[in-house]
């Protein structure tokens, strides 16, 4: 099987280039509507109505770039079962809790989350490109919140500096780099300017779902002469067709190490075809596979669940057939804001 092949998509239908969609047929803005999804084609009508219940508690976007990457025909297409709104997401397990990775209760100061010794993340604000159906924060991210204000962000910024023991600092939200050119360079600079800081992690969905946005400016705001690395959230090597390449290609010209972080997730990428071609997208665009997460259990989510059994056992099949380097680790987040750990047998 290709590299880059979709699972759920015959060879026949194969095309290098996004499904579904020809080129200019792909909407001119993002879709944050039932209505929007619908007039699209996205969504089918007799959904409308429980996708508006879903939109009225949780935040919807579809980038044009990632609806051009859909295939309306397939009523199982990976891509749209991360980005269109489904019933489920109304229906809460009895397990799944509003704030899984426990970010609350290791927020000294607004923005920041303290878990570990040695880094911290500062979330600028919890605005994302797209927003995806199986998120850990659903509950707090949206076009509307999370920006932090002039003087939360300079007690952010203050905390940092008089923690001697952070030596990097991880940039989330939210997606940092839906910050304009102007306020992400002040934002690197003043990090920049932290002596004790080593690094700066950017986790991110734009190269992927909104690869428009990475402008030369925006790659030019994160200079720093502290080490940077842009973490890619991608998870199905259709992720890497369209206009990715040339956002990724953008920030490796620049200089810039690129990992890779994906969630399993039931029927986007459960299977061993599916993780080996994103694995192999990701190394093929100097992606370094760095980590799988276990879903985290956040409301409404359930329909994504992979058991970790499952996931050991997709890994353990996939291992000899893919390089190490290749081969992300396979964490999940303890309870209560433990941390990550690597999924164990046992676990
Ligand atoms: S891009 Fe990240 S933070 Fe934003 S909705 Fe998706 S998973 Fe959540």
């Amino acid at each position: 099987m290709p590299d880059d092949s979709a699972p759920r998509i015959p060879p026949a239908r194969r095309p290098a280039e996004p499904p579904g969609r020809a080129a200019g047929r792909a909407p001119a803005r993002a879709l944050r509507s039932a209505a929007d999804l619908l007039a699209a084609g996205l969504l089918p009508a007799a959904q409308a109505a429980a996708a508006e219940a879903v939109a009225a508690r949780y935040a919807i976007a579809v980038t044009p770039a990632a609806a051009a990457l859909i295939d309306p025909a397939d009523p199982a297409d990976p891509i749209a079962r991360q980005y269109i709104p489904d019933a489920a997401e109304l229906v809460t397990a009895p397990w799944e809790i509003e704030d899984p990775t426990a970010d609350a209760p290791f927020t000294p100061v607004r923005g920041i989350v303290h878990r570990y010794p040695d880094r911290a993340l500062l979330k600028p604000l919890l605005a994302c490109p797209v927003y995806c159906r199986f998120c850990f924060r659903r509950e707090v991210v949206g076009p509307d919140g999370g920006l932090l204000t002039e003087a939360e962000l300079e007690a952010a910024l203050a905390w940092l500096a008089a923690a001697p023991a952070i030596r990097e600092v991880i940039l989330t939200g939210g997606d940092p780099l839906m910050l304009s050119p102007r306020r992400l360079a002040w934002l690197v600079e003043r990090l920049s300017a932290i002596p004790h800081l080593d690094l700066l992690r950017i986790h991110t969905r734009v190269p992927v779902a909104d690869p428009a946005r990475l402008t030369p400016d925006l790659v030019a705001a994160l200079d720093t002469p502290k080490g940077l690395f842009v973490c890619v959230h991608a998870n199905h090597a259709r992720e890497f067709t369209g206009e990715a390449p040339a956002a990724l290609r953008r920030l490796i010209r620049a200089g810039i190490p690129l990992l890779g972080q994906s969630v399993l997730l039931r029927g986007v990428n459960d299977s061993e075809a599916a993780l080996e071609a994103l694995f192999r997208a990701m190394l093929r665009h100097r992606v370094k596979p760095y980590y799988l997460h276990q879903l985290d259990p956040a409301p409404g989510t359930a329909r994504f669940a992979v058991p970790e059994a499952e996931g050991l056992a997709l890994l353990a099949r996939l291992r000899g057939r893919i390089g190490g380097h290749g081969l992300p680790a396979y964490v999940k987040e303890r309870p209560a804001g433990g941390g990550k750990v690597p999924v164990a047998a046992s676990g």
